[in-house]
């Protein structure tokens, strides 16, 4: 049975969700194995609308066994108001349906001020964090100072851990941020309101996955972000705080021993990116306000505006190599039916020299865009459902993007829809 990671191979925001939604279909469990409720797939399909950020997107299908794995920052407050939320449109999320690793730290309360404070104390030297408490959550899970959700399952001896680190974690929110301290009964409500919510769903996510493997289940997994986030390959620091690929999946999902036949890498059409740091191929101005707004490119989680760029041959490249990706869905192709030329940034310029190779971040500064353009195809395609029917302009983009990545395109996503989509 082949196992399947879907993973996006830039920023962030290619579309996974839309892909995830697309193949559960054909897997009997699907895995998130890293992040937090930081970024958000949308995902739309004939159950309504939803912007997911902790639960995987096979939670949608009948049958589908969705996981957090050990790698995901478990944050109960978040996790519990989306599952609520996704009630409302009457998907219901039991024991069954949702499992969640006994071995996934929590995201405590403390983290999201930590976050905060610490990009409040950057000022315009901030990350651009989304402010929920990642950075805090992961430096604490190295520093052996979180709790794990399993934790839960043992109050009488909760309580006490929770102290220690509560007692630890005060002394830098009062003597280096001169914030407020956090107390025993503040942790006990917060348990109360979130933690207790969650309980019934948490078990050994390693045991249940073995027997699946045994039983010869499919496993699709999921990630959140790209590769260009993750935190040892991506452009630090200026990443995640967790390891963004298909390599990590087994690691993080609780399954070490499990194989991964096939990665799907998405890319989007074209750039874009959240936040600060280096965005080489970025654009701006009219062209860019344009793309974006064509693309509705604001951020799920924040609202924040992405900011936007041809598509990024360089560094889409070199997010395909690091994902050993085996496939590659290009999304949002619709949205460039506006352009008589489209761009594409085909190499870096570094000191005046051309370049292919993705810098390391430090350089990315004084890399500037080689762009060169491509006839564009200047008519609607959300309709088209087959590859001979797309104008041959889009086909010579898809085959150009495909040339110069050195991976096969095998999905082609012409709307936000399920079905909106072309295989070749
Ligand atoms: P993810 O985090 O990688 O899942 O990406 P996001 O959900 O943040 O961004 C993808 C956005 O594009 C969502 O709003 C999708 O509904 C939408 N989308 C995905 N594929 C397509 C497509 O092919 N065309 C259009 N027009 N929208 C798409």
């Amino acid at each position: 049975m082949s196992n399947c990671a879907i993973v996006g191979i830039n920023w962030g925001d290619e579309g996974k969700g839309r892909m995830v939604d697309l193949v559960t279909e054909e897997y009997d469990v699907v895995v998130r194995y890293q992040g937090g409720g930081n970024a958000g797939h949308t995902v739309i399909n004939e159950r309504g609308k939803f912007a997911l950020h902790l639960l995987p997107s096979g939670i949608f299908r009948d049958g589908v066994v969705n996981i957090l794995g050990n790698g995901v920052a478990l944050d109960c407050e978040n996790l519990w108001a989306e599952i609520c939320d996704v009630a409302k449109n009457g998907i219901s999320v039991t024991p069954e349906n949702l499992k969640i690793s006994d071995r996934a730290s929590l995201l405590m309360p403390w983290h999201r001020d930590l976050d905060e404070l610490e990009e409040a104390r950057l000022k315009d030297k901030k990350y651009g964090s989304t402010k929920q408490g990642i950075a805090p959550f992961y430096s604490d899970k190295y520093q052996k100072k979180t709790i794990l959700c399993g934790e839960l399952l043992y109050p009488e001896k909760l309580m006490a851990h929770i102290r220690d680190i509560m007692e630890w974690k005060n002394l830098t929110l009062k003597n280096v941020y001169g914030a407020p301290e956090y107390t025993q009964e503040m942790i006990e409500k917060w348990i109360t309101d979130y933690c207790d919510k969650i309980k019934p769903y948490i078990c050994d996510t390693g045991a249940y996955l073995k027997s699946a493997v045994a039983e010869g289940k499919k496993i699709l997994f999921e990630a959140q972000l790209g590769s260009l986030r993750d935190l040892d390959y991506g452009i630090y620091p200026y990443t995640t705080s967790s390891n963004t690929l298909a390599a990590y999946a087994p690691i993080g999902s609780g399954a070490p021993f499990v194989r991964i036949n096939d990665v799907i890498g998405v890319v989007k059409a074209y750039s874009t990116c959240v936040g600060e740091g280096p965005f080489v191929c970025e654009m701006f101005g009219d062209e860019a306000e344009k793309l974006r707004s064509r693309g509705f490119e604001y951020g799920a989680k924040t609202g924040r505006p992405r900011r936007v760029g041809p598509l990024d041959i360089v560094a889409t490249r070199y997010g395909t190599e690091l994902q050993g990706a085996t496939e590659i869905a290009l999304t949002k192709l619709d949205v460039l039916s506006y352009m008589e030329k489209i761009p594409v940034c085909t190499s870096y310029i570094v000191d005046g020299v051309e370049t292919d190779a993705f810098p390391f971040p430090t350089v990315l500064y004084d890399a500037k865009p080689k762009i060169e353009y491509l006839d564009g195809f200047m008519c609607d395609i959300s309709g088209i459902r087959k590859w001979e029917d797309l104008p041959e302009n889009a086909r010579k983009y898809v085959l150009f993007i495909e040339e110069r990545i050195g991976c096969k395109i095998k999905y082609i996503s012409v709307g936000p829809e399920r079905d909106s989509i072309i295989i070749r």
